[in-house]
């Protein structure tokens, strides 16, 4: 079984939290960053969540998954006028087995860490500072960048909103991180801890954040 725990906080600035995330089963992990101001950030997120899981489930296909709540965002902010504009980052992984397939849009993050080091598996389509340069809603077409990693035994996926990144270098998320136990409760306590710290220096955004642990063993 696949060990995981999420959590998101509104942060110390920000009224709302627009970030979203889901999952499917202990397969398939998503966080969403919803932009575009009330409601529609928070619509997005969620929506990009709620059809992403629906497709995959149906199709098992990632990259399809994207594709459809990309137009599904953008057909409703058509709609819509409140909607109008409204847009969002979306990560994900698959985990099966010992494989993990990885799919971005946005500036939301999945790093990879073990005992020895931190790696951003994702490349942000922003300029820094919540400016993002490709997200889902926008156009009726996306680009989806796909990874794959395999994955180690102890190995733990982390996957975030920039209310983290901004907040935390990746050296101060692998501190964190890095002495993680396997197991459910463990995380569950990193979760907040890395919500913690972001707020401690300053919480500017919201913030989501995901760990999980794949059951593969060496
Ligand atoms: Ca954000």
């Amino acid at each position: 079984m696949v060990i995981f725990a999420f959590k998101t906080d509104t942060g110390e600035i920000r009224k709302n939290n627009e970030d979203a995330f889901g999952h499917y089963e202990d397969e398939f992990f998503l966080v969403a960053d919803g932009l575009g101001g009330l409601p529609a950030g928070e619509v997005a997120a969620k929506l990009a969540v709620e059809v992403a899981i629906e497709v995959y489930k149906e199709s098992k296909d990632l990259k399809r998954a994207f594709e459809v709540a990309n137009h599904e965002i953008y057909r409703l902010s058509r709609e819509n006028p409140a909607y109008f504009g409204m847009a969002t980052t979306l990560v994900g992984v698959v985990i099966e087995g010992k494989y993990a397939t990885l799919a971005n849009v946005g500036d939301s993050r999945a790093y990879l860490i073990n005992k020895s080091s931190i790696n951003q598996i994702t490349v942000d389509h922003g300029l820094g500072g919540g400016v993002v340069t490709r997200v889902l809603g926008i156009n009726p077409e996306v680009k989806i960048d796909i990874f794959k990693n395999d994955l180690q035994s102890g190995d733990l996926l982390l996957l975030c909103s920039d209310g983290l990144t901004m907040m935390l270098t990746d050296e101060e998320i692998f501190r964190i991180l890095k002495d993680s136990a396997k197991t459910k409760k463990a995380i569950e306590k990193k979760t907040k801890e890395l919500i913690k710290a972001a707020n401690a220096t300053g919480g500017l955004d919201n913030i989501t954040v995901g760990l999980i642990i794949s059951p593969w063993q060496n």
